[in-house]
């Protein structure tokens, strides 16, 4: 897959790297997508990752009992869908195993420890230059696919600094079988708050969950349905706050009333919401009954974190062994991309989807529509498409390789 040409500087200097095709940052399920969509329209293109393995956010930054929260065909990328032994949701065991196979499939070899640490196009040559610790690589296209997870946000909480016991993002949280017995602070109550502490009520830990903020629980399955497709059903043939109110009265049949658990509704529908703020609703894979028992309790805000545990907003205070981060990622893009207005300065597409794919000058972003793998596949069809049409036209001028080499003698 791809191709590049490679000249050496000054000594000491990085390399040139002419690519032959577009750059794509980022080797998670994005970038994979858009290099097996790009393959399949002949065109050529070179991925730079800066781990040394693909998916290495699956690999490597979530828990061990982590799930797909959405049925494998809504997951599934561009021409390749899941096995059909795979479960309805895969681990995150056999998505990894998935994405390997999807890039043997398409023959997809991204360039492994590459971090890129500036990308910026030149208007006087119409190249991107997409710089890396080892390379300068040298493109007319640009593929933002570094994920909307790229850094975990931990919050300014007065006295994290002096808690005596562990603090640990989610992003870093495996199981909980280090925590047996012990009482755990878990700050944050998205899917990752939740799910963290039902594993830790598994493991006979004693979880102590914050809330501080409005939440939407859904369940995950509505009368023998994954909601998540309900919801895409109903909006083919209704507005979106009538399937909003059909969604939450048919939650508050199946789940009861989440506000009397600690766990209160936005007055905004979950899905209006999700549009709007980019807000996920939280799907419900169990921690719910675990909070209706008293297994795990629900805490307001956290108002300090003390050496031993923490204050509450609400005047309680309680001691604990450990605290987890389930606060959140954010994207990397403002810290690495220069001069273009693409991006908001929180690193997301300023307009949304479905248009946020594509920006000027030869730069597209995937994976960065608050839809996950479905958001993700949607995107890459459409990259590969444009590129495809550019490249068609490009590949056959002399303009194209003869701009290359001025560039790589200038550079
Ligand atoms: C706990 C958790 C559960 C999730 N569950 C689901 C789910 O069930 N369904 C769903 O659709 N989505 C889910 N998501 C969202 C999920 O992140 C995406 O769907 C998917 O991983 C996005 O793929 P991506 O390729 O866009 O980003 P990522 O998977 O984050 O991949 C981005 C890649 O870019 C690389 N990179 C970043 N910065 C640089 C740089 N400067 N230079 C070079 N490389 C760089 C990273 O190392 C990474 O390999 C979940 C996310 C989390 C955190």
């Amino acid at each position: 897959m791809g191709s590049s040409k490679e000249q050496e500087q000054e000594r000491g200097q990085p390399k040139c790297v002419w690519v032959h095709g577009p750059i794509i940052i980022g080797a998670g399920p994005s970038g994979l997508a858009v290099a097996a969509c790009l393959s399949q329209h002949g065109v050529p293109c070179v991925i730079l990752e800066k781990t040394h393995c693909i998916a290495s956010l699956w690999k490597h930054r979530t828990y061990d009992r982590l799930k797909l929260h959405l049925p494998k065909h809504f997951c599934q990328l561009p021409f390749m869908p899941f096995p059909p032994n795979f479960p309805k949701y895969p681990s995150k065991y056999q998505l990894i195993s998935y994405l390997h196979s999807y890039a043997s499939r398409f023959s997809i070899h991204p360039r492994f420890n590459q971090a890129v640490t500036t990308a910026q196009f030149d208007p006087l040559s119409g190249f991107w230059t997409v710089r890396t610790q080892d390379f300068h690589y040298i493109s007319p296209w640009l593929v933002v696919a570094t994920g909307e997870n790229a850094e975990p946000v931990i919050p300014r909480i007065t006295g994290l600094d002096v808690f005596g016991g562990p603090v640990v993002h989610t992003s870093a949280y495996k199981s909980g079988c280090e925590y047996k017995n012990r009482r755990v602070l878990v700050i944050g109550c998205g899917n990752s708050g939740m799910e963290a502490s039902l594993d830790l009520c598994r493991h006979s830990a004693f979880p102590f969950m914050v809330a501080r903020n409005t939440v939407h629980v859904l369940p995950r399955e509505m009368f023998g349905l994954s909601t998540f497709g309900i919801a895409m059903a109903l909006l083919k043939w209704f507005p979106l706050r009538l399937v909003d109110k059909l969604l939450l009265m048919a939650t508050s049949f199946v789940l009861g009333n989440t506000d009397r658990y600690g766990l209160r509704r936005p007055k905004t529908g979950p899905f209006e919401l999700k549009n709007a703020t980019g807000k996920t609703p939280v799907l419900d894979v169990g921690a719910l009954a675990q909070i209706k028992s008293g297994k795990i309790k629900v805490m307001e805000g956290v108002k300090e974190i003390t050496r031993n545990g923490a204050k509450f907003v609400d005047g309680q205070e309680k001691e604990f062994d450990a605290i987890i981060l389930a606060t959140g990622y954010r994207s990397n893009v403002p810290t690495w991309l220069k001069g273009c207005d693409l991006f908001t300065e929180d690193g997301m597409p300023k307009t949304p989807f479905p248009n946020g794919w594509k920006g000027e000058n030869g730069l597209y972003t995937v994976g960065f529509s608050r839809r996950g793998l479905l958001g993700t596949a949607s995107d890459a069809t459409k990259i590969a498409q444009d590129i495809a049409n550019q490249w068609t036209t490009l590949k056959d001028t002399n303009n194209y390789r003869n701009s290359h080499i001025i560039l790589l003698k200038n550079s």
